[in-house]
């Protein structure tokens, strides 16, 4: 099964119109059709930046956002509507993101009911999950990843994976510096597809399942190539035009 990859860079709340200008037109330079034709590339501005950066990214890449509301519209004080994102011409929607977990508390009820949202504007979600790292040394891992695709089957069913993006970010790598090796992230995407294909082999043999946490220029190539990592939610490393570049060129 061959599956497109997609290397998506989430800038957090980072840049201003200035650095977000000369990325831009580092990443237009540097995008060219011998990647834009095997790679999917999206870039995830804070959501502020969103109509200005549609008006400058080369076509051929795309956009995506941060976070949706649950809701259509109302009384929501901060909050950004999937119809509206839609409107500013997002594809992707990221859900689930541990940032948000952490400090926001959303919970994997929350994240799902999120997922559905972004999928009822017509938005492709971006479905994070991961474990921490005592999650981890206590042997939770499945557990957890597990318990996180479910609360999004239990609310949308497991078609709806199929139209969109699974990432699995430790949090442990997110912003740290340590990188799952690629036989670890390979251990737990192909348990995430051994997971769902219990419920759909359609699904599990066709969904894109992202790596998240500290990827690199160094470290890309060699967790772009395990056999079911489809891709890289990239944090830090896609702020610099550079780093982007390589791990997109990474996913060739
Ligand atoms: C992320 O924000 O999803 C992420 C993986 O960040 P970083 O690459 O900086 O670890």
């Amino acid at each position: 099964m061959t599956r497109t990859p997609l290397v998506a860079g989430n800038w957090k709340m980072n840049g201003c119109l200035a650095e977000n200008k000369n990325l831009l037109t580092e990443l237009n330079q540097g995008l060219g059709q011998d990647v834009l034709a095997k790679v999917q590339v999206a870039v995830f501005p804070p959501s502020v930046y969103l109509t200005s950066v549609a008006k400058q990214l080369n076509a051929g890449a795309v956009l995506g956002a941060q976070d949706l509301s649950m809701a259509d519209n109302g009384a929501y004080t901060g909050q950004v509507s999937g119809q509206m994102l839609k409107e500013l011409n997002c594809q992707y929607v990221l859900v689930g993101h541990s940032e948000r977990r952490q400090f926001c508390y959303e919970s994997s009820e929350i994240v799902a009911k999120k997922f559905k949202q972004a999928q009822k504007c017509g938005l492709t979600p971006i479905l994070c999950v991961g474990e921490s790292q005592a999650e981890r040394e206590q042997k939770q891992t499945q557990a957890v990843v597990k318990a996180q695709v479910q609360a999004v089957i239990d609310e949308c069913g497991v078609l709806a994976l199929e139209k969109s993006v699974l990432a699995y970010e430790p949090i442990w790598a997110i912003g740290t510096g340590l990188t799952a090796s690629p036989e670890q992230a390979q251990a737990v995407h192909a348990f995430l597809r051994q997971f769902i294909g219990e419920s759909s082999n359609k699904v599990a043999n066709t969904l894109q399942i992202l790596y998240g946490g500290s990827v690199n220029a160094g470290n890309a190539s060699k967790l772009l190539h395990q056999a079911d990592i489809d891709g890289a939610l990239v944090g830090g490393a896609s702020l610099k035009a550079e780093s982007f570049l390589d791990i997109c060129k990474s996913a060739l």
